[in-house]
């Protein structure tokens, strides 16, 4: 886990802290798929502005995930530019949008933020490429590796079984 400890740079109103930090990214699921980070680290730039209300969080750093492709199942390669953007109030009182979840005690969670920016960049689908044709509905093959269409309906009630089965999983 990455964190950055506030009190060490202790800023005043108007002051900039700006760093590069090392980001170690965890890896994490979306549809039941596991997507890794590589590298398991990255460079990334923060910046830190105060002002007399409160300061503002900057975070910019770009992801490379490899993990399943939505529709063949094959391994997908995607790159995520991040640039994520996060406010601590002096006085939030109640109000849940004058604070950041990532701040206790003074140390900012850089490793959550990052995994959450990098959730919320992530495109719907992630495919091994933009035209992937996927798995066949029919039979399963894949339609990347082989291009093929089923004219007729299978007669084949073994084929006709797994279809189904696959649309109730
Ligand atoms: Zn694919
Ligand atoms: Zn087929």
């Amino acid at each position: 886990m990455t964190t950055l400890d506030l009190r060490r740079i202790k800023l005043r109103s108007g002051e900039q802290y700006r760093d590069e930090q090392e980001i170690r990214l965890e890896p994490f699921e979306l549809g039941g798929q596991r997507y890794l980070p590589v590298p398991g680290t990255v460079p990334a730039e923060l910046t830190v502005t105060r002002a007399s209300t409160g300061t503002v969080f900057e975070l910019r750093f770009d992801a490379r995930l490899h993990g399943p492709c939505f529709r063949c199942l094959e391994d997908a390669v995607l790159d995520v530019p991040v640039s994520a953007r996060e406010y601590q109030a002096v006085s939030p009182g109640d109000d849940e949008e004058l604070r950041t979840v990532y701040l206790e005690n003074d140390k900012l969670d850089l490793s959550a933020w990052a995994r959450d920016a990098i959730a919320l960049a992530l495109p719907d689908k992630i495919l091994c490429r933009a035209d992937c044709a996927g798995l066949c509905a029919v039979c399963g093959g894949d339609l990347n590796a082989e291009p093929h269409t089923h004219e007729e309906s299978p007669d084949n009630s073994r084929w006709a079984a797994l279809a189904e089965l696959r649309e109730k999983l």
